[in-house]
C-alpha cells in the first residue's frame, strides 16, 4: 500500500463536527431517550411521555412539563456547546443538572430529523422549530416543551446497520427510562409503543416515594426480598436505598442500580463495594440486586469524564468504596435481614 498523497490540514465543517460527535453520544435509540429524558428533568418536568414507533428508529418524542425554552433560544439550543446550565469552569466542578456539555440536541440534530416544539410559562403561545429547515413557526401546547426525533442514523447508514430488532431497541428504551424513574420517584413517566402505552410509573412524592417507585419499577418482589440502606447521614458520603437479601440473588447482574447525586453510573468502584458487602453470605457467580444512591458534595466527583457522564471519577476512591460496602454490610445484617433469610424458601 502506498501512502496517499498528504492533504493539507483543514477545520472540519460544523456538521461533520457533530456527526463525529454524534459517534461518541447516540448509540442507538435509547441513547436519545436518555439525553432527552435528562433535559426534561434539568428542566424541572413533573410529568415525562416517551413515545416510539419502530423501537425509537422511526420516531422519538419526549414531552415535558418543565420550563420550556423562549423563543429566541430554540435556535441556540440546537448549537453544539450550547447550554443555559454552566458558564464557568468553576460552575462545572459543582455541576448539579444531568446535563453540561450542550452536546446532546446538536448531536442528534446532525443524525436525525430533529424539531423542537416550547413554550414557556411567560408566552402567550409555543413555537416550533424544525431542526433541518431552521424554519421558526407559532403552534399550539401547554408550558413545556417536545422533542421530536424521526429517522435516526438516516444520514449514517453504517450505524443503522447495527441496530437490533425493534423490540431489542424498545427494550433498551425502556430500560433507559426506568434508570431515570428509579431516581425520580416525584416524578411520572409514561412510555408508549406504537400507540400502545408500554409502561407507567405514575408520581410518586413523599418519604415512601423512593420505595414506592422501586416496587413500581422492579417490582413487590424486589422490596419484600431487600433491606433499607442507610448510612452516612450528615458525613462525606452518604449511601441509601436497597439491598436484596441473599436469597434474592439472581444468575445475571441485571438488578444492580447504582446512582451518584441522582446520576446513573456505571462504576467500578460502586459495583465492587457492592458486591464485596455479600461476600460471606453469596456464593459462586449468584449476582446480588440493589438499588444504591449515592450523595456526595459534587466538588469530590467528576462526572465530566465520558461524552455520555455514565462514568464518574471520584476524588477519593477509598472513602466511596468503604462508605457503600459498610452501608450494605450493615443493612444486610440488621435484625429483619437475618429474620427475612432465614425464612424457608
Ligand atoms: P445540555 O443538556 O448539556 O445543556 P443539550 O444539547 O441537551 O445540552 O440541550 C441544550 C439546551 O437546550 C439546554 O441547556 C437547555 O437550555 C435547552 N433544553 C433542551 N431540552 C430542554 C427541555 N426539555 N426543556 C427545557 N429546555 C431544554
Ligand atoms: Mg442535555
Amino acid at each position: 500500500l502506498s501512502p496517499s498523497p498528504r492533504r493539507p490540514i483543514r477545520e472540519l465543517p460544523d456538521e461533520l463536527i457533530s456527526q463525529i460527535a454524534a459517534g461518541e453520544v447516540v448509540e442507538r435509540p435509547a441513547s436519545v431517550v436518555r439525553e432527552l429524558v435528562d433535559n426534561a428533568l434539568d428542566a424541572g418536568a413533573t410529568q415525562i411521555t416517551v413515545r416510539l414507533l419502530a423501537g425509537g428508529v422511526r420516531l422519538i418524542s419526549v414531552e415535558d412539563d418543565g420550563g420550556g425554552i423562549p423563543r429566541e433560544e430554540l435556535p441556540v439550543a440546537l448549537k453544539r456547546h450550547a447550554t443555559s446550565k454552566i458558564s464557568s469552569l468553576q460552575e462545572l466542578e459543582s455541576v448539579g443538572t444531568m446535563g453540561f456539555r450542550g452536546e446532546a440536541l446538536a448531536a442528534i440534530n446532525s443524525i436525525a430529523e430533529l424539531a423542537l416544539l416550547s413554550r414557556t410559562s411567560g408566552q402567550s403561545s409555543a413555537f416550533f422549530l424544525d431542526g433541518r429547515s431552521g424554519e421558526l413557526k407559532p403552534a399550539a401546547r401547554g408550558t413545556g416543551t417536545t422533542v421530536e426525533v424521526k429517522e435516526l442514523f438516516f444520514s449514517t447508514p453504517a450505524r443503522r446497520k447495527f441496530l437490533k430488532t425493534d423490540a431489542t431497541e424498545l427494550a433498551h428504551c425502556i430500560e433507559a427510562v426506568r434508570r431515570h424513574a428509579l431516581a425520580r420517584p416525584e416524578v411520572g413517566f409514561a412510555i408508549w409503543h406504537e400507540g400502545k402505552l408500554v409502561e407507567q410509573w405514575r408520581a410518586c412524592p413523599g418519604e415512601a416515594g423512593r420505595d414506592q417507585r422501586l416496587a413500581d419499577v422492579l417490582g413487590e418482589d424486589f422490596i419484600e426480598q431487600s433491606v433499607a440502606v442507610d448510612h452516612g447521614a450528615g458525613g462525606a458520603v452518604r449511601v441509601t436505598g436497597r439491598a436484596g437479601i441473599p436469597d434474592a440473588a439472581r444468575s445475571r447482574a441485571d438488578q444492580q442500580f447504582c446512582y451518584v447525586n441522582g446520576r446513573y453510573v456505571r462504576d467500578k468502584v460502586l459495583t465492587h463495594a457492592a458486591r464485596s458487602a455479600y461476600e460471606d453470605v453469596l456464593h459462586g457467580q449468584r449476582q446480588p440486586v440493589y438499588a444504591l444512591y449515592v450523595e456526595i458534595d459534587p466538588t469530590r466527583v467528576d462526572v465530566n469524564v465520558h461524552p455520555t457522564k455514565i462514568e464518574v471519577r471520584f476524588r477519593d476512591s477509598r472513602e466511596v468504596h468503604q462508605a457503600v460496602r459498610h452501608a450494605v454490610e450493615n443493612a444486610l445484617a440488621a435484625p429483619r435481614a437475618a429474620a427475612a433469610a432465614a425464612l424457608p424458601p
